[in-house]
């Protein structure tokens, strides 16, 4: 008998020889009977990894081969000759993807601290934006250009509340003046001058909430202008969670931006029926124009639910596994992290592996393949990441190396920073970041904008 996965690995398998000659270089050689015939030659490369399933990123299935670096990019993949002087890593069979984007990060402050970014490597992380739910640093120019040297790459979001609180002189209550309108308006363009890669808003927050959608339309302008998106977490994640929906689409709209609805959720039990009609708002948004795409975390609590009654949860296990596998859904992490890497929530430790280990190889509510593509190519193309969140020549090495039959989260609730299992390398711009379950501190991390 085969199980799904054998399966599954053995359709990849067909699958490579029809990659072989796209994915490497090329020569035309003359046979004996002379026609001309295709033979691969080697790649230019500084390392090799071999004997490994490759996931691409794209959801094609696993294959086998081996992938090539040059510098801090893919040079070739699949299969190809071993140039006769090289290093070779031996990928023990293992599974090599992207490394993980993190597009919904509040980690800004602990990563600008220079505190270790093991929680985050040790999932297999090699990308995180903060900056969100409205909150971030107000000189964002100042906060990059202090930014230590770093073992994953970084961006960051504009948020909301610092443009008021730039505009109205303080954390204040109250609807903002034309004129403090655009002032926000231009810290706002300073900021993408700056490098960010969008504006977030937390409309559930005080001062936050007293946004108005008109507000919010006339700063997305900005957005628009330098081709950003808007991240919302939205006025509602309860009773009223389909009219904020409904109002993130509309600014989406109206504006003319992309929209990234931040931790989709409908909570408390009595709210929980929603979930299906909030998926089809954002089917029937795409389907008339807007791109909007959601994030969500493997958790069915949140940080607020933690130390509350563990049936209080704010998701059901149900409305996780429809966003887990909508196709306008990917994963991020919600993540908060603290001095000395303490954590209210065990997402900081375990978001990505947990991803894999139960929605995956436990659930199976998703393929291999699948996951992996909403915590790569998905994110990176949010983001306008061009050459990174998919396996392919000329992309950067951003990579991961992990055991797919092993992966798994071990932080808890009660246990909330303790290390997954399952990720061996991840290199970061060609570079290994995370060794056997070691920081390399190696610090080959950029600073993404656009
Ligand atoms: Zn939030």
């Amino acid at each position: 008998m085969i199980t799904r996965r054998q399966f599954i690995l053995g359709m990849g398998a067909l699958t490579v020889s029809t990659l072989l000659s796209a994915s490497c270089g090329t020569r035309k050689v003359l046979t004996k009977t002379g026609e001309e015939k295709d033979k691969p030659k080697p790649p230019e490369c500084d390392w090799i990894i071999d004997n490994i399933w490759i996931i691409d990123g794209t959801g094609k299935p696993a294959y086998q081969g081996k992938l090539a670096v040059k510098g801090d990019k893919i040079s070739a993949l699949g299969d190809f000759p071993l140039p006769p002087s090289v290093r070779i890593i031996d990928g023990e069979g293992l599974t090599l993807s992207p490394g993980f984007i993190d597009i919904h990060t509040h980690t800004e402050d602990y990563v600008h601290s220079g505190e270790s970014l093991a929680p985050f490597l040790s999932q297999g992380v090699t990308t995180q934006v903060g900056g969100n739910c409205g909150n971030s640093p107000k000189d964002i120019r100042g906060f990059l250009e202090t930014m230590p040297g770093l073992s994953i790459n970084y961006g960051m979001l504009m948020g909301y509340r610092s443009l008021r609180e730039l505009a109205m002189g303080g954390r204040k209550p109250g609807k903002t003046t034309p004129a403090q309108l655009t002032c926000m308006q231009e810290h706002l363009a300073e900021s993408f001058k700056a490098g960010v890669l969008g504006l977030s808003i937390g409309l559930e927050y005080w001062p936050q909430n007293y946004a108005v959608t008109e507000e919010i339309i006339e700063l997305c302008q900005v957005v628009k202008e330098y081709k950003g998106f808007y991240a919302t977490h939205i006025r509602s994640e309860y009773d009223q969670v389909e009219s904020a929906l409904a109002e993130a689409i509309e600014i989406g709209n109206k504006a003319g931006v992309p929209v990234q609805y931040s931790h989709i959720k409908a909570g408390y039990k009595r709210n929980w029926s929603k979930f299906p009609n909030m998926l089809k708002m954002l089917e029937e948004a795409k389907s008339s124009g807007l791109d909007i795409t959601a994030d969500v975390y493997p958790y069915t609590y949140s940080s607020t639910d933690i130390g509350r009654n563990p049936f209080s949860h704010s998701m059901s296990e149900e409305n996780l596994a429809r966003a887990a596998a909508h196709s306008q859904v990917f994963f991020a992490s919600d993540t908060g992290i603290y001095t000395g890497g303490r954590a209210i929530h065990p997402r900081a430790y375990g978001n990505f592996p947990r991803v894999l280990g139960k929605l995956v190889r436990e659930k199976q509510i998703i393929s291999l393949e699948e996951a992996v593509h909403k915590m790569t190519a998905l994110p990176a193309k949010r983001l306008r990441l061009e050459n990174r969140g998919i396996l392919a020549p000329g992309y950067k090495a951003d990579l991961v190396l992990f055991e797919p039959e092993k992966i798994i989260d071990k932080a808890t609730r009660k246990d909330t920073t303790l290390f997954s299992e399952g990720v061996r390398h991840v290199w970061i711009n060609g570079k290994r970041a995370w060794e056997n379950g070691q920081e390399t501190k190696v610090y080959n991390g950029e600073i993404l904008t656009y």
